[in-house]
């Protein structure tokens, strides 16, 4: 139950990584929706298959960064509200070697493995 220690630098640090992150994904999902779009057009019998399959793993792949944008975002609001760093689930500390790799991590080590 030990307050988060994450500084206001800290907290800066993160935002900014996720600020850059953010508007990478942005881009890529306007891009792999561009090809989704693309991909209706299409009337080959034989292609047709193949263009379907290629459009269900293009929206697979835009749904995922949608999702990692989400969980991003949801970064954003536990900042403002001051509760950034800390687990939604037990509300113990997430571990400053899991906010490096995953910054919008909302759970902690323990909360993520158990699933
Ligand atoms: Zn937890």
């Amino acid at each position: 139950m030990g307050e988060i220690k994450m500084t206001k630098e800290e907290i800066k640090k993160y935002k900014g990584v996720l600020e850059q992150e953010k508007a990478r994904l942005e881009k890529e999902v306007a891009e792999h929706e561009k090809l989704v779009d693309f991909g209706v057009d299409i009337d080959g019998a034989d292609e047709e298959a193949d263009e379907a399959e290629e459009m269900g793993n293009q929206m697979a792949i835009s749904h995922d960064l949608r999702k990692r944008l989400t969980e991003i975002e949801g970064a954003f609001d536990r900042m403002k509200n001051g509760t950034y760093g800390k687990c939604v689930r037990c509300g113990g500390e997430i571990s400053k070697e899991v906010l490096e790799i995953v910054p919008e991590s909302e759970l902690c080590a323990k909360c993520k493995k158990a699933g």
